[in-house]
């Protein structure tokens, strides 16, 4: 039998250490290999991943992008429709305004007498079956003493209350003497004057005049001094003032000094409505200077 060395079994154990060692190593290093061979596959598969979500999540935001887009456009699409109709609904009802405004003033006119602003001549004259729409009687306080009770049309009554009232405030003293005057009591006043001034009462209380009482609308005015219609009235302050202020009450004085149709009448004012009475002070015009259908236009006006 062959002997064993000490030295050999050092070496043959030396040599089973290394093997042993190089077994560990070797597999240690396997391992680590294919753990990192792993971790490559997992961090590529995971890398893969994360691409494909972005691009899906790419693909969505466009398709809410476009989703987005197409709404916008239908927004506008509405609000364009909703605007188009609302320009029409604004337009209907602009015209139903309209209409009802015209319907509205045709009413108004229709109701107005359009008598009130008539211009009276030897050619054309009130009928003498007339009858204002409204007479009121005027409160005794405007009238002059001692004369009968004296009437109004309803409508313009208030305006010439507030005119006296107006003066009274100025300390100027303004009275009724006569208003409203029947085509009878008409008549029956021309007997009058023309038994006393012959065919002379015409110049005074012509047609046209008369016409005016019959209105209801005109009125004779007097102060307390002068009490009457005379022409002395001209030189008072109750006659300056009515010059100046009448109009603001929507009264013009029918037949001025030296106008070319009539004789001079300071007392007999005639209710024109306010817009027309400023409009002839404004310019410096009379009621018989104007074309009938300029003055036809303050007709719907009259009472405002
Ligand atoms: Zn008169």
């Amino acid at each position: 039998m062959k002997k064993i060395n000490r030295s050999d079994a050092i070496l043959s154990a030396l040599l089973v250490v290394m093997l042993i060692a190089t077994g560990y190593f070797g597999y240690q290093t396997m391992t680590l290999k294919n753990k990192l061979a792993r971790y490559t596959i997992d961090s590529t598969n995971a890398l893969t991943q994360k691409d494909q979500k972005l691009a899906q999540l790419q693909t969505e935001n466009e398709k809410l992008s476009n989703t987005l887009k197409n709404v916008a456009g239908d927004l506008e699409e509405l609000e364009d429709n909703y605007r188009k109709e609302k320009d029409k609904n604004d337009e209907f009802d602009d015209k139903i305004r309209e209409i009802s405004k015209t319907v509205g003033v045709l009413n108004k006119l229709s109701k107005t007498d359009e008598e009130l602003l008539q211009k009276y001549s030897k050619v054309y004259f009130l009928n003498e079956n007339y009858i204002p729409s409204d007479i009121t009687q005027i409160e005794d306080q405007y009238v002059l003493p001692g004369k009968d009770a004296a009437f109004f049309h309803g409508d313009a009554l208030p305006f010439l209350e507030n005119m006296i009232e107006d003066a009274a405030r100025d300390d100027i003293d303004l009275s009724v003497i006569s208003a409203y005057r029947s085509f009878d009591q008409q008549e029956a006043l021309k007997g009058q004057y023309t038994t006393v001034y012959g065919s002379g009462a015409n110049t005074f209380s012509a047609d046209q005049g008369y016409s005016e009482h019959q209105l209801g609308t005109t009125v004779d005015l007097t102060d307390a001094a002068t009490a009457g219609t005379y022409n002395s009235f001209a030189d008072t302050k109750a006659y300056a003032w009515l010059l100046k202020n009448a109009y603001k009450h929507g009264f013009t004085l029918s037949y001025p000094e030296k106008n070319g149709y009539y004789i001079f009448e300071p007392w007999h004012w005639r209710f024109v409505g306010e817009d027309l009475a400023e409009y002839l002070y404004d310019n410096d015009l009379n009621f018989y200077d104007l074309e009938q259908r300029e003055i036809d236009e303050y007709l719907i006006s009259i009472f405002d």
